[in-house]
């Protein structure tokens, strides 16, 4: 059954086959919660109990809609996302105007709308009176990590679901199948990634350890008194912009491993077994300063600003003393 595929929500999940189950869902969701813990799953396995025909209400996961839905392609199952940073005013606009039409095959039609908080004010307008009244059988699910920047006006529409982070078991059980590790690397990863399921499934991949070695230079930067070795972490950090935004999630987790939780340190990790020598390195205020850094670096990211200048931010700040000898 679809919504036993969303490991580790029985909150999220009671409320929507509670609904369902009494034929009275709502027609426009907001589910949020931290990045990679079931969203996107959880509203699929909505859109199957929407559109299955063999179990309705449940969806069966095995018909040729609820297939189609798991492969993103039926046609009254529309998954979009902001072009760029932005949900913009022509993409709102084209989403009204197609949802008044009658939905391909059956009487249900669902849009996902991934990172909802990227609508603006004009797009957020366009689209108010629609999700306020939606056509006859439609059901809009707005997705968003952080619900905090979605505006007011958007959110009072929708019915709110709460996600929670992912329990490591479930974390562990998924990374498992999806990635046929054993257990205690998929463990690691999850905890590097700070429970985000789609940074912990790219650290298990080839590309992962890449990844590493850049956030662990970045340590090894941080905890050195060399200006030209934070400019070459930078310059090599700066190359993906994609890329980047995961090593900086993943830098800031590691931080937080050494500096906020200190339990933790003397464990190491296997895939970087120097995690505790760099932590030993560290000057707490350096360590504060940097996880400050990195959050602005991300919003310097978000904000569109050229990779290598949101990275300036990282270093650049004076008269703290980077280690503790
Ligand atoms: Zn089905």
């Amino acid at each position: 059954m679809p919504f036993e595929s969303v490991l580790g929500q029985p909150f999220a999940t009671g409320i929507l086959q509670s609904a369902l189950s009494i034929g009275r869902t709502a027609s426009a969701y907001l589910f949020y919660g931290p990045p990679g813990c079931g969203k996107k799953t959880a509203a699929r396995a909505l859109a199957q109990a929407l559109l299955c025909s063999a179990s309705p209400k449940q969806g069966c996961g095995a018909c040729s809609a609820c297939q189609r839905v798991m492969r993103d392609s039926h046609p009254d199952c529309r998954i979009l996302g902001p072009a760029g940073n932005t949900f913009k005013v022509d993409q709102a606009r084209e989403l009204v105007r197609e949802s008044h039409l009658r939905p391909f095959e059956g009487s249900e039609r669902i849009y996902i709308i991934d990172r909802a908080e990227t609508f603006n004010m004009e797009s957020a307008n366009t689209l108010l009176k629609t999700l306020e009244e939606p056509p006859q059988g439609t059901t809009f699910v707005l997705v968003t990590t952080q619900p905090a920047r979605l505006l007011p006006t958007i959110h009072s529409r929708c019915q709110s679901v709460r996600f929670q982070p992912l329990p490591d078991e479930a974390l562990t059980q998924l990374l498992c199948a999806a990635h046929a590790c054993e257990a205690p690397a998929a463990r690691e990863a999850g905890r590097l990634a700070g429970g985000d399921l789609k940074l912990a499934g790219r650290l298990l991949s080839p590309e992962g350890k890449d990844l590493m070695a850049l956030a662990e230079s970045f340590l090894q930067a941080a905890v050195s008194d060399s200006r030209v070795q934070r400019m070459a972490w930078a310059h090599a950090a700066s190359q993906d912009k994609e890329d980047l935004k995961l090593v900086l999630d993943l830098c800031g987790v590691l931080l937080r491993e050494l500096w906020v939780d200190h339990r933790k340190l003397d464990k190491g990790l296997r895939w970087l077994p120097k995690l505790p020598e760099h932590g030993k390195a560290l000057h707490p205020d350096k360590a504060r300063a940097l996880l400050a850094g990195l959050a602005e670096a991300r919003e310097c990211l978000r904000a569109n600003v050229n990779p290598a200048l949101a990275l300036e931010v990282l270093f650049i700040e004076e008269g703290v003393p980077a280690s503790k000898a």
